[in-house]
């Protein structure tokens, strides 16, 4: 890309777009903007556009291929594949599209493209409504919803995509259109689970649920060598005899307020207190070394785990799928795995891995109803490593790509290879981005086709290769 291409694509953005904030690297705010959750992610765009308008957007993706300049996409910037971010590009930041509007008359929400879960929690909220939206609430709505989306309402409703009744989407040629189950239905079908490939995402139309009771949860913390068997053993039993209601993510992890590993239960229920203490009494009684279980109202649940993976530092995501019931010996080996790191890398002491224990129910449905393939009984163990130093990354993706291949190798020796060969990768996982076809199985031919439809110059190709970039 020419040096030249991308000063005058700045110029004539800052002269054409009519209501959007167009940056550069000398201007104020610049450093600000490249920031990433990930220090790894950040890359020093040659232009910050942040738009206010679908047709400013529109603007920004026809001027970006008129000067050859390629451009990346970003919303809530948790990312860790380095897919929303770009060096010497156009980055095209939806952080100043962040309206939520409630119709009450369908309890439907219009969200836009760069809001974080946070904004839709906290609308919905005084309407006794919520949505299916991620476990943390500075994470994206843009970057998960376009590739499925697991929470804390999982097993009560399904994923994120289940409930998206519209997205607006701008294409590669600059047309604004609607994708729904009235209009364009190819492309909505694509852009539940590979929506990133197709283009930007300036809204949502989602489907809320009435959430009137205010959920029992909080965090309870052991050390991992007298509990960990017992809190396995207990979140098996969990997933197995709840009708979704309740929920937990299991960590391990090394908090710097205790001398040894720890495990972390962050629990969920979505019901009265008596029965959540009934439910979750082997854990209470496991006398936590911290315990802040209480009623609480829903929209403070997806902040619970906020605080460990804020932003700032180095991290990587990588999720890799499990079946039930989980090994007590098979987590006690991963602690293992993050004591190897911590004694190769210095400052990877809060590297986590978390282990979803959500129900299922809901989210079984044909893959080939959307681009979403991964339609299994199946949770996901995330791993998350978290270091100081650019020297350390080659080291510690290594590490990340090791560690999920022993999760792999665990779901072979329990199901056999055939099967564990045929359950694929949650996309939104993927900071390690691995082929395609590991995230879209059966449902890649059909993208492959959509993709030359309405892409056909690869035009958003930071992600998945659909087809070959450019
Ligand atoms: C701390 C943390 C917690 C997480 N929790 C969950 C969870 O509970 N459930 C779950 O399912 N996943 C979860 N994830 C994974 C998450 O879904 C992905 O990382 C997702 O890509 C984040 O989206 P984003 O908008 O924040 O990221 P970004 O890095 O900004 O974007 C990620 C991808 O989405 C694209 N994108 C973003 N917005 C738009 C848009 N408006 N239009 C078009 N493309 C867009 C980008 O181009 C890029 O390809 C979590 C990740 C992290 C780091």
């Amino acid at each position: 890309m020419a040096a030249s291409n991308v000063t005058g694509l700045a110029t004539k953005l800052r002269s054409t777009l009519k209501n959007s904030t167009v940056l550069t690297p000398d201007s104020e705010g610049y450093a600000q903007a490249i920031i990433r959750w990930s220090d790894e992610m950040e890359k020093r765009a040659g232009i910050v556009v942040y738009p206010e308008t679908a047709e400013d957007i529109s603007t920004a993706v026809l001027l970006s291929k008129e000067y050859s300049v390629p451009l990346a996409v970003c919303g809530g910037k948790h990312g860790s594949s380095g897919a929303a971010s770009i060096e010497g590009g156009l980055q095209i930041d939806m952080g100043h599209m962040r309206d939520v509007s409630i119709d009450l008359s369908n309890n439907t929400a219009k969200v836009q493209g760069g809001c974080i879960w946070k904004d839709v929690d906290e609308a919905a909220a005084p309407h006794n409504l919520a949505m299916i939206g991620g476990t943390i609430n500075h994470t994206g709505v843009g970057g998960l919803t376009l590739g499925g989306g697991y929470g804390w309402l999982t097993g009560r409703h399904g994923l994120t995509i289940d409930e998206v009744r519209a997205v607006t989407m701008v294409l590669a040629d600059g047309r604004i259109v609607t994708a729904s189950s009235d209009e364009n239905q190819d492309l909505f079908w694509a852009v539940r689970g590979a929506g990133h490939c197709f283009g930007i995402a300036v809204d949502f139309t989602f489907q809320l649920h009435p959430q009137e009771n205010p959920v029992w949860s909080g965090q309870m913390i052991f050390p991992a060598s007298k509990a960990l068997t017992t809190v396995v053993n207990f979140a098996n039993n969990l997933v197995a005899t709840t009708d979704g209601a309740s929920a937990m993510v299991m960590g391990i992890t090394q908090p710097p307020f205790m001398q040894e590993p720890a495990v972390v239960a962050t629990v969920f229920h979505d019901g009265p207190e008596d029965e959540a203490r009934e439910i979750f009494k082997p854990l209470l009684d496991l006398n936590p070394r911290i315990n802040t279980t209480k009623v609480r109202p829903y929209v403070e649940q997806n902040s619970l785990m906020n605080g460990p993976v804020d932003y700032g530092n180095r991290k990587l995501s990588k999720g890799v799928p499990y079946t039930l019931p989980l090994s007590p010996d098979f987590v006690h080996s991963l602690v293992g795995e993050l004591k190897k790191l911590h004694a190769q890398v210095d400052g990877s002491t809060k590297s986590i891995m978390l282990f979803e224990f959500f129900h299922m129910g809901k989210v079984l449905r044909p893959w080939q109803d959307m681009a979403h393939a991964i339609r299994g009984e199946h949770n996901q163990v995330m791993i998350g490593p978290f270091w100081l130093k650019p020297e350390d990354d080659a080291t510690v993706r290594s590490w990340a790509t090791n560690t999920a291949a022993v999760v792999r190798g665990e779901l072979e020796r329990v199901n056999g290879k055939e099967v564990a060969d045929s359950i694929g990768e949650y996309g939104n996982y993927d900071g390690l981005l691995v082929d395609p076809q590991r995230i879209f199985g059966k449902n890649l031919p059909r993208l492959a086709e959509l993709k030359q439809k309405y892409d056909p110059e690869n035009v958003f190709n930071r992600g998945y290769q659909l087809v070959a970039a450019p």
